[in-house]
């Protein structure tokens, strides 16, 4: 049996900048994913001509050393989309997301450093920009993503949203969808040395004495335990906590609540909907709350003469949910009357033609600060094990960074503390 330094799981962007970092720097990585694709959340579906991600991708770069990375693993592939994010105020499109809004003024997309709040979004926003600016125009948006009111949402999130994914000026994308960007990284990882296997799921992870042994798999060889010392966690980390033999004591990893989101994909006769890439839209009559434009991110992902929206609405996986609980086509119908009436985007709905609707049951923890330490509580026991890496990432880039930090401390373990030479695999 082959033998791996180290066992990732998870061949996510998180997995995938594990596995990279880990096999140009002249270890054995075996990277697992039970998907059929590489990517995790980050894939690119092709259907009817059209190429399309599973909600709007946007690589939040913010140093000159990550664009490089980016520009070797996927050259002239990697384009410059030179427009912001922008929102939607009283019926008209505007530059910037509702964050980017500044009371008196229109959006520039400059981050506003001032004063932190009391520890909620609300204490926040409130002490950078007003309270009555907050009310009127962040609350509707951010609470129709998150779901629960600003006061209850932790002032870390609207810190993050604020500096961390802010693309002012624009993004670099990759130019036929962000699974181009996985495809590269998976391949650049098989090509120094890394083995990827999909199909295969983790399904014990065997940590006796409170460091790693093994970690059992299942896939298309049937059930196998590969011995291990090292292994990256770049699958959700309740998930994985749930696998860990002998259980932590007292641990439970049940009971936090995620939000989803159903991604409704319309496709028209028509060049372009609009010039924008991506638009947020607080309207509470608006079933989603952002709308991408692929044809405005790169060329290659519409036909000419045709083009596709993206329409992300968030909600819960439950029954009675106003969204979830709807069928596919009644959600397709009202998101094009919506683009009608209120947005007064399109004349007639029945021209926007359905191609799918993607629903994500589990896209991410509700951002209620009443389960954050369940939330984290999985995280910390992983954490506390020997061997076991955690490649935390909350946006594509950054779990990237979470995997090759993951990485890092691998290699330091293995050959010492220098991080390697190579720019591709030193952190940014
Ligand atoms: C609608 C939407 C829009 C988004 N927009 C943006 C954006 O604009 N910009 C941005 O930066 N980020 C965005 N994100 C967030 C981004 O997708 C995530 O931050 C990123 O994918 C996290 O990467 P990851 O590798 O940690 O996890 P994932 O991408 O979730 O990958 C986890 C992998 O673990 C695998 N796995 C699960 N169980 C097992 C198991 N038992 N064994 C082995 N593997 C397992 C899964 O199959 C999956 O492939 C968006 C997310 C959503 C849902």
């Amino acid at each position: 049996m082959a033998t791996f330094d180290a066992v990732v799981l998870g061949a996510g962007p998180a997995g995938l900048g594990a596995g990279l970092a880990l096999a140009r720097a002249g270890a054995r990585p075996l990277v697992v994913d039970p998907a059929d694709e590489v990517g995790g959340l980050c894939v690119t579906r092709r259907r009817d001509g059209f190429a399309y991600d599973v909600g709007g991708h946007i690589p939040f770069v913010r140093d000159p050393a990550r664009r490089a990375w980016l520009e070797s693993l996927l050259g002239d592939e990697l384009v410059w989309v030179g427009r912001p994010v922008s929102c939607v105020i009283d019926g008209a499109i505007r530059r910037g997301r509702y964050l980017d809004q500044r009371p008196g003024g229109g959006g520039d997309g400059r981050v506003w450093h001032g004063a932190a709040g009391e520890g909620t979004a609300r204490g926040e926003l409130a002490a950078r920009f007003g309270g009555p600016f907050v009310d009127r125009v962040m609350r509707p948006y951010l609470e129709k993503v998150d779901g629960v009111p600003l006061e209850r949402i932790p002032a870390e999130r609207a810190r993050r949203l604020l500096e961390d994914q802010a693309a002012p000026d624009g993004f670099v994308f990759p130019a036929r969808g962000i699974g181009q960007l996985m495809d590269a990284m998976a391949g650049a990882a098989v090509a120094a040395g890394a083995e990827v296997r999909l199909g295969t799921r983790v399904t014990r992870i065997e940590v006796p004495d409170g460091a790693l042994a093994a970690v059992a798999l299942a896939g298309p060889r049937g059930e196998e335990v590969v011995e291990v010392r090292q292994a990256v966690v770049a699958m959700p980390a309740a998930a994985a906590a749930r696998m860990l033999t002998p259980a932590p004591p007292g641990a439970t990893t049940r009971g936090v609540r995620m939000r989803a989101v159903c991604i409704v994909y319309l496709a028209l006769d028509r060049e372009r909907l609009t010039d924008e890439p991506w638009i947020q839209v607080d309207h509470p009559a608006v079933p989603f709350a952002r709308m991408f434009e692929p044809r405005n991110w790169s060329d290659a992902l519409a036909p000419p003469g045709r083009t596709i929206l993206g329409l992300e609405c968030y909600c819960q996986a439950e029954a009675g949910d106003p969204v979830w609980s709807l069928g596919d086509t009644e959600l397709g119908r009202l998101c094009a009357a919506a683009l009608a009436d209120p947005l007064g985007l399109l004349d007639d709905p029945a021209a926007a033609r359905p191609v799918e609707v993607l629903r994500v049951a589990r896209a991410y923890p509700m951002a209620d600060a009443g389960q954050m330490a369940a939330v984290r509580a999985p995280a910390e026991w992983l954490a506390d094990l020997n061997g076991v890496h955690l490649a935390p990432g909350a946006a594509v880039i950054e779990a990237v960074e979470g995997g090759e930090r993951a990485a890092a401390a691998i290699l330091a373990g293995i050959r010492g503390p220098e991080v390697p030479e190579d720019p591709a695999t030193t952190l940014p």
